[in-house]
């Protein structure tokens, strides 16, 4: 049994969480190879570290005084140090990361420094063998993984090692230039480090006991999702449900590796197994809801226009050659409605109006902003009878107005539009009937 562990900066933000995680790790001998995040917030208010390496390398950049800053990280790393009582010192790397900066050595090299500094604090916490990740993961020169190339590497360096820690979040170029993911890129890292070794399980460790079936703010303590699938997710991740990074779920998916979302602090807790496909029944009918507001609706009239081929495509062009992507495209028989995010639209709404217009005459426009989607989402919800009439009667209880309506044929989703205001309502009553009342 081979496992991949990745863990978030919130469970290596001190020797306290680091502890933590040492014991994690121990108590599975399967538990092999380790891809850790740089230092995160202690607390409430605190600055995660790779916070702090881009505002010190800005100031290297701007010709400005940055050891001060550049101290404060060293401070962070020489507290989990000696938490720890490590027999080790990080004055080389620091010189070598001020002489980098001072040659302005760019940005994404600044930031990738928690994670390399974190790795090598790791890998002596353990006793494993560190791996830079610039060795193994490869970037393009536009700073686009080359997918294949790390497989490789990262495969034939992790041959060699029985036990290993691989510092997230980065990789370089060819040439050896330092490049990184978008934020909360460690995620990414690991998946590539399961898939290469052909890993039974990814078990990505964070603050939070898995993945909720809706967001905490809205909903007090709400059920955690235990089995997902990686379609639901790409779901609800889509409508604003954000844990693991997007790009994270491809290498592993291919493959068939389940991803367990973990909490360091409560390693008792089962979390969430996001897994291609289960035969296990939900727990509840429904898996998560998620939702975003924001968004216009653009309603066209015209009488006869189901007649009309190519009045949609028509219409669609005029949002196309503005560079507005739509949401939903709900339709009535003369009517046809097109979902649009308000920010992305309310530039340019006028010359869209003109270009309606001017594309397929219509009767009548009519626009409403200030309106929210809410996706509820479930396998469950496929074949079983009655799932939306639950929605609906729960929300006409809650006596939300419910604007469109969408469900596609895969019967994986049912999309709600509301008015922005109806959101949080919405969610709540929805939760209640399929969650609350069946706990
Ligand atoms: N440390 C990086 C960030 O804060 C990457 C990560 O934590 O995954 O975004």
């Amino acid at each position: 049994m081979k496992k991949v562990v990745k863990f978030g900066g919130s469970s290596l933000a001190n020797a306290e969480q680091f502890r933590k995680v040492g014991e994690i790790i121990r108590s599975e001998e399967s538990r092999r190879y380790v891809v850790p995040s740089a230092p995160g917030k202690r607390f409430d208010g605190d600055t995660k570290v790779t916070d702090m390496l881009y505002a010190c390398y800005a100031a290297a950049e701007a010709g400005e005084e940055f050891s001060g800053k550049l101290q404060a990280i060293k401070e962070r790393f020489r507290e989990i140090i000696q938490g720890l009582s490590l027999d080790l010192s990080l004055d080389r790397e620091f010189e070598q990361i001020a002489a980098d900066f001072s040659a302005h050595a760019g940005k994404e090299y600044a930031a990738s420094r928690g994670e390399f500094l974190n790795g090598k604090v790791m890998a002596a916490y353990l006793g494993y063998e560190f791996v830079d990740a610039s060795e193994v993961i490869r970037f393009d020169k536009n700073g686009v993984l080359e997918a294949e190339k790390t497989n490789k590497l990262l495969g034939k360096r992790l041959a060699k090692c029985e036990k290993a820690v691989i510092p997230g979040f980065y990789g370089a170029e060819d040439s050896g230039k330092v490049r990184t993911f978008s934020r909360g890129g460690s995620d990414v890292t690991g998946s590539l480090v399961a898939k290469a070794i052909m890993a039974d399980l990814y078990e990505n460790w964070t603050d939070v006991s898995g993945f909720l079936v809706t967001d905490p703010r809205i909903v007090e303590n709400p059920a955690v999702i235990e089995n997902i699938t990686y379609r639901e997710l790409r779901e609800l991740s889509y409508m604003g449900a954000t844990v693991l990074h997007e790009e994270a779920i491809f290498p592993v998916r291919k493959e068939g590796i389940p991803i367990n979302i973990r909490n360091t602090n409560h390693p008792e807790d089962k979390g969430t197994f996001i897994v291609e496909s289960t035969c296990r029944k939900p727990k509840y009918t429904i898996t998560g809801i998620a939702g975003k507001k924001g968004f216009c609706s653009i309603n066209i009239e015209k009488s006869m226009m189901n007649s009309e081929i190519g009045f949609g495509r028509k219409v669609l062009q005029v949002f196309e050659d503005q560079g507005i992507s739509f949401e939903h495209i709900p339709s009535g028989i003369d009517t046809l409605t097109v979902y649009v995010h308000q920010d992305e639209f309310e530039e340019k709404e006028q010359q869209v109006i003109a270009g309606i217009h001017r594309a397929v005459s219509p009767d009548f426009v009519e626009m409403e902003s200030d309106l929210a989607l809410i996706a509820v989402v479930g396998r469950g919800m496929k074949s079983t009878r009655g799932t939306a009439g639950r929605i609906f009667s729960a929300l006409a209880h809650a006596n939300v107005n419910v604007k469109m309506i969408d469900q596609g044929s895969s019967e994986l989703n049912i999309i709600i539009g509301v008015e922005n205001r109806d959101f949080e309502t919405a969610i709540k009553a929805i939760y209640d009937i399929f969650v609350l009342t069946q706990m």
